[in-house]
């Protein structure tokens, strides 16, 4: 069974973009547009890896990494901050959050898969 990926972000081309790549690799994908909404299923669904979007309506990404990372039922689920914001120090800032890694805007389609299955148990990537 390939690993389920929450992906919590509100824009509508990236959302695609994202579903496009993740669904022919044969991932089960789901998606949130907002902070709390992402919470929420995330505690539904428990996936195996979340994609999260920084710039968020309702809750914003460093604060939903906070809570996730807090909560007893999902901390151990690896968080992958994506994010348009090019400023020196954010990668600091989502990892200090809880993310375990960082990817850049614009999504690289040859680099992105390497980048988030470094986080996938080995027996949930798309390879395997
Ligand atoms: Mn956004």
């Amino acid at each position: 069974m390939k690993a389920t990926i929450l992906v919590i972000e509100d824009n509508e081309k990236n959302a695609y973009f994202v579903t496009f790549i993740l669904e022919n690799l044969g991932y089960q994908e789901i998606q949130a547009r907002d902070g709390e909404a992402g919470i929420a299923l995330a505690l539904q669904v428990k996936p195996d890896l979340i994609l999260l979007d920084i710039q968020l309506p309702v809750l914003d990404g460093y604060a939903v990494a906070r809570e996730l990372t807090r909560d007893k039922e999902l901390h151990s689920i690896p968080i992958v901050a994506v994010t348009s914001y090019a400023m020196h120090g954010d990668r600091e800032r989502v990892l200090q959050a809880g993310c375990v890694g960082y990817i850049e805007k614009p999504i690289n389609p040859a680099t992105f898969v390497a980048e988030i299955e470094q986080y996938l148990p080995a027996g949930k990537r798309s390879n395997s």
